[in-house]
């Protein structure tokens, strides 16, 4: 048989996506349900974090304070980590709890935290003020420490490989939600939970690098995200002062809010879940390809990078016998040099399976013979590796289950 592109296919076992022991959304025409809008909910309180510097001033002065209050809370929340009252003796005692409460009110309450063994990989589950839950993921690297975020509660690309889709969409997240979950993670850095470091290391540490991988897609709540991302950017107090370069946006394929990210002007880290280089396929794994097809993430993709000069990441979740054939990786690394070199880097990692999937990861060869034909076709392909996975906190594991929610239930409420 040969594809559309002449790719020989050699005969070998494929398994289609199919779901078993849950059941995807269909819509009316029996496709797998897509949903871009955010159900409509209470909204998040705002917070300092959802603001620019002017409007935060303007806030401040709305309620009844001098107007240079706002930076001295933007220094204790984007430099010390801080929304208690009690640790801003700068601010004078009277009134101090009304400010603060009023510009920074509890965004997210911890309900249950997971460690690794070492102690350098922490899953976090929040609950937002709503209800809603939500997780983030923080890991030491030599040399790093990387945050996984959630842009969504749920997710509405109904992708059958990965957890969070299963549920559907919740609600979006707004900017300071998502940011809250990095001061979060910097305030545990900072009290010196997060395990991993090396005794003689005594430099200050925090969060150096943001995946927006964890729960939902990003691009589906695309002002909110970028808000997000600014205020990351933002110079300290503004904002966290991190690089945009260690800020990565993974997205499933929104090929226009593709187009305006290449256009922001901020040199964040891009990456497509491509997960299948034909149509075929990923119009059942990637329930998004039903608008925008594997041709024209990709030329999206490429754009990206000539705007941005950023090297793109493709994401591909090695999935046994249904995305991993030899004749896959050739077509892929067909399609990338169709579009230049030296623009693309692959990350194939290999699947997670969640609960209810009857698919696992491709054995270690095939990893290894998929990972050598793109590096032999000139792609710079590595192995994401799979941190959390013992705690459920790795790719596609994030999911809030029935025992999450009676934890929140139980939970106090700061
Ligand atoms: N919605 C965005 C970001 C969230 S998922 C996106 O799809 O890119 C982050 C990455 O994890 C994506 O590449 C996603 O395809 C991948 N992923 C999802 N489920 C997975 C699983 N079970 N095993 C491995 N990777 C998975």
């Amino acid at each position: 048989m040969t594809s559309e592109q002449g790719t020989v296919r050699a005969t070998g076992r494929q398994v289609r996506p199919r779901t078993e022991g849950w059941s995807q959304k269909l819509d009316g025409e029996g496709r797998p349900a897509l949903q871009f809008a955010s159900p409509k909910r209470g909204k998040p309180p705002v917070h300092l974090a959802d603001f620019t510097p002017e409007e935060r001033v303007a806030r401040v002065k709305e309620l009844g304070f001098p107007g240079f209050r706002a930076k001295q809370l933007a220094t204790h929340y984007f430099t010390h980590y801080t929304s208690d009252p009690v640790d801003m003796t700068d601010l004078p005692q009277a009134g101090r709890e009304e400010l603060v409460y009023g510009l920074m009110p509890n965004l997210l309450t911890e309900v249950r935290r997971l460690a690794t063994d070492k102690g350098d990989t922490i899953k976090f589950l929040w609950r937002l003020h709503d209800g809603a839950l939500v997780e983030s993921v923080l890991m030491r690297y030599p040399g790093r420490i990387t945050l996984c975020v959630s842009s969504q509660a749920g997710c509405g690309m109904n992708c059958p490989f990965c957890a969070t889709g299963q549920a559907g969409l919740t609600r979006n997240m707004s900017a300071a939600e998502i940011l809250e979950q990095v001061v979060r993670a910097n305030r545990v850095i900072a009290n010196g939970e997060l395990g991993g470091k090396k005794k003689d290391d005594h430099s200050m540490e925090r969060v150096s690098n943001i995946v927006f991988m964890g729960m939902g897609e990003p691009l589906a709540n695309y002002n909110r995200v970028m808000h997000a991302v600014k205020t990351m950017v933002a110079p300290q107090p503004e904002g966290l002062g991190m690089s945009a370069r260690g800020i990565t946006v993974s997205t499933v394929g929104l090929v226009p809010a593709i187009r305006k990210l290449a256009d922001e002007d901020i040199p964040v880290t891009f990456a497509l879940s491509l997960h299948a280089p034909d149509d075929e396929l990923r119009d059942e794994l990637i329930p998004v390809n039903s608008r925008w097809k594997v041709d024209e993430a990709l030329d999206a993709a490429r754009e990206y990078f000539e705007k941005t000069k950023r090297r793109v990441s493709i994401e591909y979740a090695l999935i046994k016998d249904m995305n991993d054939h030899p004749w896959r990786a050739d077509l892929l690394a067909k399609k990338l040099n169709a579009r230049g070199r030296g623009w693309v880097h692959v990350n194939p990692i290999p699947l997670n399976p969640t609960p209810g999937s009857v698919w696992t990861s491709s054995d270690v060869a095939v990893q290894n013979e998929f990972v050598r034909r793109l590096n032999d076709a000139g792609i710079p392909t590595t192995i994401r590796d799979t941190r959390g996975k013992d705690i459920d906190g790795a790719c596609g594991q994030l999911v809030a289950t029935e025992d999450d929610k009676a934890a929140a239930e139980a939970a106090p409420i700061v």
